[in-house]
């Protein structure tokens, strides 16, 4: 069967799952050459074979909120490919979960997770439940129930979840308690556990900081470097507030930040100080918007951050926060480099105008693979029972990422078309982490 007969399949099978549809397509269309190349792929229908999960869990989840009511959400784990380890991916808790939205993002984690280099699988998973506006209380409940249905499907050797968006720290300790509890085994089979109890150094900013340093190694190939760029962050979580950071560090401007209200800009910058409010602002889940009162700058109420003069673009929000319009926005406002912070933050339309316009660009699986590269390491850790230092991590996410990079560029580099004046990151990360996947299927045979 084609790559196209595939995708064709897929479309008829699973209409109402257009994202997953969207990932497909992105994967199909830059890997079509090497796959027509290699008769193996086709006798081992290695393409059918890593676009169905190997299995879907999905259970429901009953829990009591503060009032004492019953309330009700569903939950899933998408375990979509063992073939390179045991199954790794986020969970994520937002009203937006649905089956489509997983096995999207559990698609693009068996590549990012075999490009880390890192023995881990891919797999994702979640539940539509809405953590905006709960108490500790709620979110505790709803955290141990939530682990008592899927406990029995994971295990240190078999599927290690994370965090992702709407579970972080406290959430992943919750879940971590319920897993203890319920099987009397003290094991790493959560990653982004709380510091001291299992956790690893820099698991938190790892996401964030990796991409920045993926970015790092772009602009060493066009012999520049942050220092006096002006940056766009989108989002203000996890990812997002840990690359402005990071970029900040490395002598950039960061002029945005935003959330699903609007977007906040500060013409002077953030610095350090302005950052760690930002944290603990969003930690409280209280209003980006307070921040004008006592920095300054201005709220942008409904808008995205795109519309400002600027060098560099990281959207580190959600999927399909970039359209074709935005892309265009970023092009007219010069921007040189968009670095993927968040997963297909780009739709395909985006992603067209900005390689049209030769802007470098970084997807999502290459550039945002530090965060489940640092679970990988805390994996081994865990394992051997040993902390690593934050200096000795740092050194390792740096190191992993440049491996990203070189491994991406140089892919694109081999199977590039025609003279693009950019590197292909997209083709190279797809390449380089699809063929580590399909050959480990191909040497298994018939199995997963
Ligand atoms: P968080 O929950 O910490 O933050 C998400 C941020 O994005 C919030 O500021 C949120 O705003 C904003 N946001 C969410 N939905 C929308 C929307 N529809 N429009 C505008 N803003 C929105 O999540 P993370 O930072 O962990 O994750 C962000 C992205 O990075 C996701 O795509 C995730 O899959 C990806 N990622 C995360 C990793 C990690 O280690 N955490 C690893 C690799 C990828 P609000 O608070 O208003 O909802």
């Amino acid at each position: 069967m084609s790559l196209q007969q595939v995708i064709q399949k897929l479309e008829d099978l699973y209409p109402h799952q257009p994202e997953f549809i969207q990932a497909v397509k992105e994967v199909a269309i830059t890997i079509e050459d090497i796959y027509d190349n290699n008769t193996n792929y086709n006798t081992y229908k290695i393409f059918e074979r890593l676009t169905e999960p190997d299995r879907i869990i999905s259970f429901r989840v009953n829990w009591e909120d503060d009032a004492g009511n019953i309330q009700v959400n569903r939950g899933w784990r998408v375990q979509f490919s063992n073939a390179l380890g045991p199954y790794k991916g986020g969970l994520r808790f937002h009203p937006t979960v649905n089956e489509s939205v997983l096995k999207f993002l559990g698609f693009e984690q068996i590549f990012k997770n075999a490009l880390t280099g890192l023995p881990m699988g891919g797999a994702k998973g979640g539940s539509d439940f809405d953590p905006k506006g709960k108490s500790d209380n709620e979110i505790r409940r709803f955290c141990y129930a939530f682990i008592r249905e899927l406990y029995q499907y994971i295990g240190k050797d078999l599927d290690v979840p994370a965090g992702d968006i709407g579970v972080g720290g406290r959430e992943v300790s919750y879940m971590f308690a319920m897993y203890k509890n319920l099987t009397h085994e003290y094991s790493g089979v959560l990653t982004g556990k709380g510091v001291g109890f299992g956790g690893s150094l820099i698991r938190t900013e790892a996401t964030g900081y990796g991409a920045v340093y993926f970015l790092e190694n772009m602009l060493a190939v066009n012999n520049d470097n942050l220092q006096g760029k002006k940056v766009l962050v989108s989002g203000a979580g996890n990812v997002s507030l840990h690359a402005a950071e990071k970029a900040i560090m490395l002598g950039a401007t960061v002029l945005t930040v935003s959330d699903s209200k609007g977007t906040l800009h500060d013409a002077q910058g953030f610095d350090q100080q302005k950052i760690d409010w930002l944290k603990e602002q969003k930690a409280c889940h209280k209003p980006l918007a307070e921040y004008i009162e006592k920095f300054g700058g201005e709220w942008l109420e409904g808008q995205k951050p795109w519309q400002f003069k600027a060098d560099i673009a990281l959207p580190c929000a959600t999927q399909n926060e970039v359209d074709a319009t935005n892309a265009q926005q970023m092009v007219d406002n010069s921007i040189k480099y968009v670095v993927e912070g968040a997963n297909m933050p780009l739709t395909a339309e985006a992603i067209d105008v900005i390689r049209e316009h030769h802007v470098h660009y970084a997807p999502g699986k290459a550039a945002n693979a530090g965060g489940v590269a640092v679970s990988g390491l805390e994996m081994s850790q865990n394992s051997v029972r040993q902390y690593r230092s934050f200096e000795e991590l740092d050194e390792q996410l740096k190191c992993i990422m440049r491996n990203i990079h070189d491994d991406a560029a140089s892919a694109a580099q081999q199977y590039a078309k025609g003279d693009e004046p950019c590197v292909d990151y997209m083709t190279g990360a797809n390449i380089a982490g699809f063929k580590r996947a399909a050959d480990a299927l191909v040497a298994y045979g018939v199995l997963n």
